[in-house]
Formats: C-alpha cells, sequence, structure tokens
C-alpha cells in the first residue's frame, strides 16, 4: 500500500533520518519505537509533507512521489489519502466536537452539512462520545480530546493513518481509553503507523514492530521476534529501560 524510500532529513548539521525505508501492506499496524530524538516524529511528519524532507519518495497506490520536490498539489494529495493523530490532539478549540469532526468533509471536500452530521454522528458514537457532540474541546478530556481527534482522522476515510505518541500527554488512566480505539480500529482492519512509547500496544496490537535510533532502522520484525528474541543491542537495552 505505502512504500517509504530512502529518507533522508537534517535540521542544520544534525542528521535526524540517515536512510529509512519502510514498507507497509494494507492492514498493517506497525510499531516504531526508539528512544527520544531518535527521528520517528520526523519520519512521520516528513512522510505527510508537515515538513520537506531532503531526499526520499514515498509510493502511495502505486504513485511515487518525491518527498523532496513534490508540488503542492502533490502533498495535498498524500495529504487527503491519509490521516494523522498529534500527540496534542491539535483540536480546533473553538469548534465543537463535531464541528472538528465535520469540517474536514463540509470545507475540505464539499460534502453538504446533512450528511456531514450523519457521518460525524456516526463517528462520535464508534468512539463513545455521541454525547458529547456539542461539547467545546476545553470541556473534553484529553482521552476523549485524542478520541474526537481518532474521529477525525477517520472523517475523510483515509487509507492510512499516522499516529504521533498519540497518549504521550495523557495520564495513565486517559490511556486506556485511547488505546482501546486504536486497538479497535486495527481489528477492523485499518493501515496505522504509530510511533509510541506503550510496549502493550507495540506487543498485542501490532503485527511490525520497527526500532529507530539515531536516525536508523535498527532492526524490524514481528512482535514476537523484537521482545522476546531482539538481535541488537541497543534495541535491548532500550526493551530493558522501557520494561
Ligand atoms: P521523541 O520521542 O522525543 O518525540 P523522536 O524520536 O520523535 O523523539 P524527533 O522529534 O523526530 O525525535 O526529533 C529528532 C531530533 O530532531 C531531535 O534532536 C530534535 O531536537 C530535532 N528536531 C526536530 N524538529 C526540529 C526542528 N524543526 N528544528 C530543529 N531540530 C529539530
Amino acid at each position: 500500500l505505502l512504500l517509504i524510500s530512502h529518507v533522508k532529513k537534517s535540521f542544520g548539521t544534525l542528521e535526524v533520518l540517515k536512510d529509512i525505508s519502510i514498507d507497509v501492506y494494507k492492514g498493517d499496524v506497525v510499531s516504531i519505537l526508539g528512544p527520544s530524538g531518535s527521528g520517528k516524529t520526523t519520519l512521520l511528519r516528513c512522510v505527510n509533507f508537515l515538513e520537506r524532507a531532503d531526499y526520499g519518495s514515498i509510493s502511495l497506490d502505486d504513485k511515487t512521489i518525491d518527498l523532496k520536490t513534490a508540488t503542492k498539489e502533490q502533498a495535498s494529495e498524500i495529504q487527503r489519502k491519509t490521516g494523522f493523530v498529534f500527540q496534542n490532539y491539535n483540536l480546533f478549540r473553538n469548534k465543537t466536537a463535531l464541528e472538528n469532526i465535520t469540517l474536514g468533509l463540509t470545507s475540505g471536500r464539499g460534502m453538504s452539512r446533512a450528511d456531514a452530521v450523519k457521518k460525524g454522528m456516526m463517528l462520535l458514537r464508534k468512539i463513545g462520545l455521541e454525547d458529547r457532540a456539542n461539547s467545546y474541546p476545553s470541556e473534553l478530556s484529553g482521552g476523549q480530546q485524542q478520541r474526537v481527534a481518532i474521529a477525525r482522522a477517520l472523517a475523510t476515510d483515509p487509507e492510512i493513518i499516522y499516529f504521533d505518541e498519540p497518549t504521550s500527554a495523557l495520564d495513565p488512566e486517559l490511556t486506556d481509553e485511547v488505546l482501546e480505539v486504536m486497538r479497535q480500529l486495527a481489528q477492523e482492519g485499518m493501515t496505522m503507523v504509530v510511533v509510541t512509547h506503550e510496549m502493550n500496544f507495540a506487543r498485542n496490537v501490532s503485527n511490525r514492530v520497527i526500532f529507530m535510533d539515531h536516525g536508523l532502522i535498527v532492526e524490524q520484525g514481528s512482535p514476537e521476534q523484537i521482545f522476546e528474541h531482539p538481535q541488537n543491542e541497543r534495541t535491548r537495552a532500550f526493551l530493558r529501560l522501557a520494561s
């Protein structure tokens, strides 16, 4: 479904991504693990054009686009086909939960308001927040806001959703409700690439785990391979610290 090829990115003299390639198949749930500063967030931002890479390409639906030289139109086409869930939710503060979800459908896609509301309510039901449709983000807990952000990402029927440490801003008791929604999506066959520090999610929900360090993929494999039989010393050290 998605081929990420040879992505490189530096900030000044800091080489954050050295040469990253990842193949994602339909229905894959790929967890990306790694120490702070290893480049995980930058990778997601580069492949979704939130940041310009210095080198590399992505192929989505057999169409290859250069990450450095893509036109604005090509970048928006990729963004239209993908969803992004941010660490800090990034909801519009002055819009209700329902409006946050429907905005991309009405102004983004030209859907009628009635159809957008219908779809928005369906998504709110899916994440268990139907009764909070008219609440503003400030009236919702962090976990609820993140569930709304996931519903917003789902609204445009993306082929793949990127999650950038979706639970790291949340208290432990709110983390579970977000992970539960993500687990449900994975079960429904949604293709997901998840940067996470949640070892239980990586182990039990994803079908592939990638370990990154210093801008490189150090090791990747099934959760069993990575958690039970890590080959690389850096992976072992990281997992020892994380457990
Ligand atoms: P974390 O788990 O802490 O989020 P990460 O693996 O996601 O870490 P990145 O956020 O991708 O790491 O950051 C990698 C490195 O790039 C860090 O050293 C960071 O300071 C640097 N960096 C990220 N964005 C920028 C930027 N816009 N300008 C300069 N440096 C940046």
